[in-house]
């Protein structure tokens, strides 16, 4: 059922990092283009992206890599994105994912994200496609 006045919920990142690790399980999408745009934000060659910090999850899923402890591998000493400005859409459309639409969900994500629950409402026509 929706909601009243549709989906309203508040959200402020904090910077914490906590999105980007500790999970191992999870895949961060990459499409070429994006990985395109990280290459060149890095100033790197293509091949070495594609071996360093890109693996193949599925058929049709291309992955960020991750550490074995499960922190991504963009993630730097400071728990900051190395690649922010061109980071993934999944990262930047987080937490406003359809999985993530529902009250319940959006709650059982603040064991997770503790931006979640804090700072203005936020008012979406629709949640973003995403997943990690
Ligand atoms: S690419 Fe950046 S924002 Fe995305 S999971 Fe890795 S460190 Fe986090
Ligand atoms: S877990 Fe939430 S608050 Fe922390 S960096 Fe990620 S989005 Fe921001």
């Amino acid at each position: 059922m929706s909601e009243p006045g549709g989906l309203k919920r508040r959200f402020a990142c904090t910077g914490c990092g906590e999105c980007c690790t500790g999970r191992g399980s999870y895949v961060i999408e990459v499409s070429r283009a994006e990985q395109r745009r990280i290459q060149r934000f890095l100033g790197i060659t293509w091949s070495w992206l594609r071996r360093r910090y890109v693996f193949r999850f599925d058929d049709e899923t291309e992955s960020v890599r991750m550490h074995p402890n499960g922190d991504c591998v963009f993630l730097d000493d400071d728990r900051r994105c190395r690649i922010y400005s061109v980071r993934p859409k999944q990262c930047r459309t987080y937490p406003f994912w359809p999985e993530l639409a529902t009250r319940k969900a959006w709650q059982e994500e603040t064991r997770r994200c503790e931006g979640i629950g804090s700072g203005p409402v936020i008012s979406l026509v629709r949640f973003q496609p995403g997943r990690k």
